[in-house]
C-alpha cells in the first residue's frame, strides 16, 4: 500500500494527516503553530511513522510559488513573525527526503473540490474560507492560479455599508478591505461578541451577506467562476448562505444572463462538498502531484 503524507498548515495550527493510495484517512492529528523550532520537528516525527511517498502542503501565507524563484516554497510577508520567509517546502524535502508539494491553503482547497467536491468536471471554480482571514483559492482551466504572486481576493476593496456600526475595518494594511470587515475577528470586534455566538436575525448576519455578496459580485464579473465555494468557521451559520445568494442576484441587478443566476444562485454559490476536509485532502492531491512529477526511474 502507498501512502502521502498531507498538511494543512495554518496560522494557529496544523492538521497533519497520512492517506492512502485512495485518499482515505489513516490518521490525523493537530499540532499548535508555535515556532518553527518547535513545530517542524513535532510534525517531522509524525511523518517520519509512515512510509509515505511525497507531502503535499496546504500553507497559510503568502507564499512564493514561483518554481524558479530562489525562494520557491517559502513563507513570505506572513504577520507569524517566526514563519516569515521560512522555506517550508524545503525544510520538509530535507527531513523527509521525499517530493513535496505546496500550495495556499486556499488553492488546495479549491483544488480538492474540483477533484472531489462540489465543483467537480468545472473549469473554473473559486473557493473561499469565511473564518479567521478570508482568502480565496482560484481553479482556471483544471490548474490553480498563481500568476504574479497567487490571489489574494479576501483583500479586495468593498464598500462599507451605512448600516455598519463600526467606523474603520480591522485589517492592518488596508482597513476597510473585506477581511478587515468581514472575516471572524472583524465580526467580534464590531459587535463585541464571537461570531458563533451571535444569533440568526441579529444585524451583524445582514452586514456579513452584504459585504461577502460583494465578494461574490466581484468574483463573478472578474473571472465568470462556474461555481463559488464558501466554507470557514463564519460560514457553519446555515442561514448565511441564502442571505448571500439573494444579495448578490439582488446587486448583479439582471446584468449576468444565466440560468444559474434566474435559478437565485442555488447550486452557484454553494458550501464544500468536502466539509471541513476541503483543505487537507487538497495537500493530499498535492503530494500525490508531487510525486508524478518525478522522473519515472526516480519514484
Ligand atoms: P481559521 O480561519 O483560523 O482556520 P475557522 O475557519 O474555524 O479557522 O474560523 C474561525 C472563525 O470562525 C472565528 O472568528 C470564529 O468566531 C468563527 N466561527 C467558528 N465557528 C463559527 C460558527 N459556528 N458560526 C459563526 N462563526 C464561527
Ligand atoms: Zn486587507
Amino acid at each position: 500500500m502507498r501512502v502521502y503524507g498531507a498538511l494543512e498548515a495554518g496560522g494557529t495550527k496544523m492538521v497533519l494527516a497520512v492517506m492512502d493510495e485512495h485518499g482515505t484517512i489513516r490518521e490525523q492529528t493537530s499540532v499548535p503553530t508555535r515556532t518553527p523550532n518547535e513545530t517542524m520537528p513535532e510534525m517531522v516525527d509524525f511523518f517520519r511513522k509512515y512510509p509515505i511517498r511525497a507531502l503535499g502542503i496546504g500553507c497559510f501565507g503568502p507564499l512564493d510559488l514561483n518554481p524558479v524563484s530562489v525562494a520557491y516554497g517559502r513563507i513570505t510577508a506572513t504577520p507569524k513573525l517566526a514563519w516569515r520567509d521560512y522555506p517550508i517546502l524545503q525544510a520538509f524535502e530535507e527531513a523527509l527526503d521525499i517530493p513535496v508539494g505546496v500550495d495556499t491553503d486556499v488553492n488546495a482547497a479549491a483544488i480538492a473540490e474540483v477533484k472531489l467536491g462540489a465543483a467537480q468536471g468545472l473549469d473554473i471554480c473559486l473557493y473561499v474560507t469565511v473564518g479567521t482571514g478570508i482568502g480565496g483559492g482560484l481553479i482556471i482551466h483544471g490548474k490553480p492560479v498563481h500568476g504574479l504572486v497567487h490571489p489574494e481576493i479576501g483583500h479586495i476593496s468593498v464598500v462599507p455599508l451605512p448600516a455598519d456600526p463600526m467606523s474603520q475595518g480591522c485589517c492592518p494594511y488596508h482597513g476597510n478591505c473585506l477581511e478587515g470587515l468581514a472575516a471572524g475577528p472583524s465580526i467580534e470586534r464590531r459587535w463585541g461578541i464571537s461570531a458563533k455566538e451571535l444569533p440568526e436575525g441579529h444585524p451583524a448576519w445582514e452586514l456579513e451577506s452584504g459585504y461577502l455578496s460583494q465578494l461574490c459580485v466581484s468574483a463573478m464579473l472578474s473571472f465568470s467562476p462556474e461555481k463559488i465555494i464558501l466554507g470557514g468557521g463564519v460560514m457553519q451559520k446555515d442561514f448565511l448562505l441564502p442571505m448571500i445568494r439573494e444579495k448578490t442576484v439582488h446587486a448583479l441587478h439582471g446584468y449576468v444572463a444565466h440560468p444559474a443566476v434566474d435559478a437565485g444562485l442555488k447550486d452557484y454559490i454553494v458550501e464544500p462538498g468536502l466539509a471541513t476536509k476541503s483543505g487537507i485532502m487538497g495537500a493530499y492531491l498535492l503530494a500525490r502531484q508531487a510525486e508524478n512529477i518525478l522522473p519515472e526511474d526516480d519514484k
